[in-house]
């Protein structure tokens, strides 16, 4: 239903407690390789580049099992193919060697990567953005080290030895109607006649729902009932994952109370393709849970 719902990748996490394994399947020619950094990976033309084992080599000298991270694998007609990611800290060689080797981040990549890589991609980048982040430890601050092919990271402190795992964050968006309209709002530093609906993170202790009701009465003054789960879809900016969801509001009166929206109405949905047309509303993302939401409510 949403972007970035490929189902095909095994993760395979009883390899992870191996290294050694890893490491020898890595080198096998049904093997993939994705550098990663800051978020941002290498293509090619509209291709992302996957490395062999000696391609990367290559391209870094020593490969580091603190910096290779096991995504899993897919099975294919031709066979089962194994893919990698690698956390690269000095991207430069790398756009210097591959020729024509670009960085681009995901926004870029999704209208153009196939589903599969659009998924691996998204989970190549999301632990990448854990391990870049979560360097040292949260108790004790002493550095913290890789482990388990990438999904944990210890501390090195003896007296500590936290374990730590990839952190989501829980967020909520909603298509909250009234009647046979939506409301949609802007952020002040959205582009232009961009609108969406209204979406935040889930505080602890909360339900989703309860932060769907919450969410609507702080960025709207709306009270809305009848709140009704989508979907999810994992949203990697930097590691959400949106939960999507439809709801009533019981009176149309809105009141920007938190101000983290500049801007909110109520649309009918021949005024958003009169507005649409005219250049005067720009929805979100085609990839995007939020731009899903709207155009499901569209078509009934
Ligand atoms: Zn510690």
């Amino acid at each position: 239903m949403f972007a970035l719902q490929f189902d095909q990748l095994d993760r395979q996490a009883e390899l992870r407690t191996n290294p050694n394994q890893l490491r020898d399947l890595a080198q096998q020619d049904s093997s993939f390789i994705v550098p990663v950094h800051r978020q941002q990976l290498f293509t090619q033309g509209d291709n992302l580049l996957w490395l062999s084992w000696s391609q990367l080599q290559n391209q870094v000298g020593t490969i580091e099992d603190k910096h290779l991270i096991y995504l899993g694998q897919i099975n294919l007609e031709t066979g089962t193919k194994h893919y990698f990611s690698y956390r690269l800290t000095q991207p430069d060689d790398l756009i210097q060697q591959a020729e024509n080797a670009e960085l681009q981040g995901l926004r870029q990549l999704f209208p153009v990567l196939s589903e599969a890589d659009s998924y691996l991609a998204n989970v190549a980048t999301g632990i990448e953005h854990w391990h870049n982040t979560h360097q040292y430890c949260g108790y004790c601050g002493h550095a913290t080290y890789s482990k388990l092919a990438g999904f944990v990271r210890q501390c090195s402190n003896s007296d500590c030895s936290k374990e730590h795992y990839p952190r989501t964050d829980a967020a909520v968006i909603c298509a909250i109607t009234f009647e046979d309209k939506i409301l949609l709002g802007r952020q002040a530093q959205w582009p232009e006649h961009r609108y969406s609906v209204i979406a935040g993170f889930v505080e602890p202790g909360e339900s989703l729902e309860q932060a769907v009701a919450r969410e609507a009465n702080e960025e709207a003054g709306l009270t809305v009932s009848n709140i009704q789960y989508v979907g999810s879809q994992p949203w990697p900016f930097p590691q959400s994952l949106m939960t999507g969801f439809t709801a009533e509001s019981s009176h149309p009166e809105i009141k920007l109370k938190d101000k983290e929206l500049e801007h909110a109405a109520w649309f009918t949905r021949s005024e958003i393709n009169e507005l649409k047309e005219s250049g005067q509303l720009i929805l979100p993302y085609k990839y995007s849970i939020s731009r899903t939401l709207i155009e499901q409510w569209r078509k009934h």
